[in-house]
C-alpha cells in the first residue's frame, strides 16, 4: 500500500498555525510581490475566490466579508512543510516529498489490521504536531492515493484519512472521478480523451491496453495500469541534486543605484550558494542577470546578463557572491531602472567524485572552506541574514510583501511571544 499525505490549502493552513484568531474566517495567500491568490482557506473558496485571480479583480469581495490577506512567506512554508515531514517519517519507513505539500509514504512491509484507522491517525498526528490540517488516502498504487486523499477534502466524515482498496469501492469512486483530475493526466490528453467521449477515470480504465499504448505512451499507460491497481510510478524516497540552481526576484521599486543592484544580486547569490552546499554540489557555471520593467513602455529596456565561468567547480560563499557583484558591474548602466535581478548556477555538478585542478592552492581552498562551514553553521542555526557579507546591505530583498506574516519559526526575532494575563 501507498499513502499520500496531501497538506490542505497549504499556504493559508501556515498563516493560520500562528493566528489561531482566524479560525473558520476567509484567508488567502498572494503570490511574489502580491499579484494573485495563490492559496486560499476554504472560506474562501466558498466565497468565490479562484486560484491566480489577481488582487484588484477581488478587492471587493476582500473588504465586503473581511479576508485575511498575506503576502506569501515562503520560508514559513518551508519550514512548516519540514515539520509535516518529519511527522510523516514516523508512519513510513520511507517517505517520498512530492511538493511543498505533498508526500508519498511507502507502506510495503507495514502490518495493520486497521488501515483507514492508520490513515486517519497520520493525519491526527500531523494536526497535533504541526497544526497543519492534511488529508491522507491509503490505496494499493500512487495514483489511487491521491484520488483517495481528495476524498477526505470532500467528505469531512472521513476525518482526514481514507482507506480505498476494495475492487467495488475503486469502481464506485472511479465512476465518478473525472479523468482531467487523475494524476499524470494532462490537459491536452484531457481534451482528447473527451473528444473520445471518455469523461471518467472508470472511462479511462475500460480503454484497450493497445489502445492506450497507441495514444498516450508509456506515461499514460503507467496511469492506467495504476488506476486499476498495478503500481507502476516508482517509489522515490531521495531527492535528485538539482541540475541548475536560480534565485530571482523583482522589486517593489526599480533600483538605480550600482551598489543596491550589487547588494540584492549578493544575497541572491549567498541564497544559490546555500542550496548548492546543501545538496552537495559544485557550480561550475553562473549566470547573473537584471531587467527593467517591461510593462513602463516609455523606459528605456534592457535584459543584461553575465556568464561566469569558474572552471575548476566553487561551492565557496565568499567567490560566488564576489563574482556575482562584479557580473553586475560589468554591464550596470545609470540610464536603466532594474525591475528584476537574478542569479542562476546553469551547470551545476556533483562534489564527490569531481576531479578538480591539482594546481590548486589547497591551503586557501582549505581555509575558504573553514569560513564556508561556518557561514552555513550560523545560518542553520540563526536563520538566513544571521551573517552577512557587506556587499549585502541590510541582506533585506526590496520586493514587495507588505502583508506578509514573521517569520515565526526561522527568525529568532520573530519568534511568538506569548504572554498570560
Ligand atoms: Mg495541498
Amino acid at each position: 500500500m501507498f499513502a499520500l499525505a496531501d497538506c490542505n490549502n497549504f499556504f493559508a493552513s501556515c498563516e493560520r498555525v500562528f493566528r489561531p484568531d482566524l479560525e473558520g474566517k476567509p484567508v488567502i495567500v498572494l503570490s511574489n510581490n502580491d499579484g494573485c491568490a495563490v492559496a486560499r482557506s476554504n472560506e474562501a473558496k466558498a466565497l468565490g475566490i479562484k486560484m491566480g485571480d489577481p488582487l484588484f479583480k477581488i478587492r471587493d469581495i476582500v473588504e465586503k466579508h473581511n479576508v485575511a490577506v498575506f503576502s506569501s512567506n515562503y520560508p514559513l512554508y518551508g519550514d512548516m512543510s519540514r515539520r509535516v515531514q518529519e511527522v510523516l517519517r514516523t508512519f513510513a519507513p520511507s517517505v517520498e516529498q512530492y511538493s511543498i505539500d505533498e508526500s508519498f509514504l511507502d507502506l510495503r512491509g507495514v502490518e495493520k489490521a486497521d488501515m483507514a484507522a492508520y490513515a486517519r491517525e497520520i493525519s491526527r498526528s500531523c494536526r497535533r504536531m504541526t497544526g497543519i490540517p492534511v488529508s491522507v488516502g491509503i490505496a494499493p498504487t500512487k495514483t489511487l492515493a491521491k484520488i483517495a486523499s481528495k476524498l477526505c477534502k470532500q467528505y469531512p466524515k472521513l476525518q482526514g484519512g481514507c482507506y480505498m482498496h476494495r475492487p467495488q469501492d475503486v469502481e464506485k469512486v472511479l465512476r465518478k472521478f473525472p479523468v482531467g483530475d487523475v494524476w499524470g493526466i494532462g490537459r491536452r490528453s484531457v481534451k482528447r480523451l473527451n473528444a473520445m467521449g471518455i469523461g471518467t477515470a472508470w472511462d479511462f480504465v475500460q480503454m484497450k491496453e493497445y489502445d492506450v499504448r497507441k495514444l498516450f505512451a508509456l506515461p499514460g499507460w503507467r496511469t492506467w495500469k495504476e488506476l486499476q491497481g498495478v503500481p507502476s510510478v516508482e517509489f522515490e524516497d531521495y531527492l535528485e541534486p538539482k541540475q541548475s540552481i536560480c534565485v530571482s526576484r523583482s522589486f517593489a521599486k526599480e533600483i538605480r543605484d550600482v551598489g543596491d543592484l550589487c547588494g540584492q544580486v549578493a544575497t541572491f547569490a549567498e541564497t544559490a550558494v546555500t542550496k548548492l552546499r546543501k545538496q552537495g554540489s559544485l557550480a561550475l557555471e553562473m549566470a547573473v542577470f537584471a531587467m527593467t520593467n517591461r510593462f513602463h513602455e516609455d523606459d528605456l529596456q534592457t535584459f543584461a546578463s553575465q556568464l561566469v565561468v569558474f572552471p575548476d567547480g566553487t561551492d565557496d560563499h565568499t567567490t560566488v557572491i564576489v563574482a556575482a557583484a562584479d557580473a553586475v558591474r560589468t554591464f550596470f548602466s545609470h540610464r536603466y531602472g532594474y525591475k528584476k535581478a537574478g542569479v542562476v548556477f546553469t551547470r551545476v555538478v556533483q562534489k564527490e567524485g569531481f576531479t578538480r585542478s591539482l594546481f590548486r592552492d589547497s591551503d586557501t581552498d582549505e581555509r575558504d572552506e573553514r569560513l564556508s562551514q561556518a557561514i552555513d553553521a550560523v545560518t542553520a542555526t540563526f536563520g538566513p541574514g544571521a551573517i552577512l557579507f557587506g556587499i549585502q546591505g541590510d541582506g533585506q530583498i526590496r520586493s514587495s510583501h507588505e502583508q506578509q506574516s514573521p517569520h515565526y519559526t526561522t527568525r529568532w526575532s520573530e519568534i511568538p511571544k506569548v504572554s498570560v494575563k
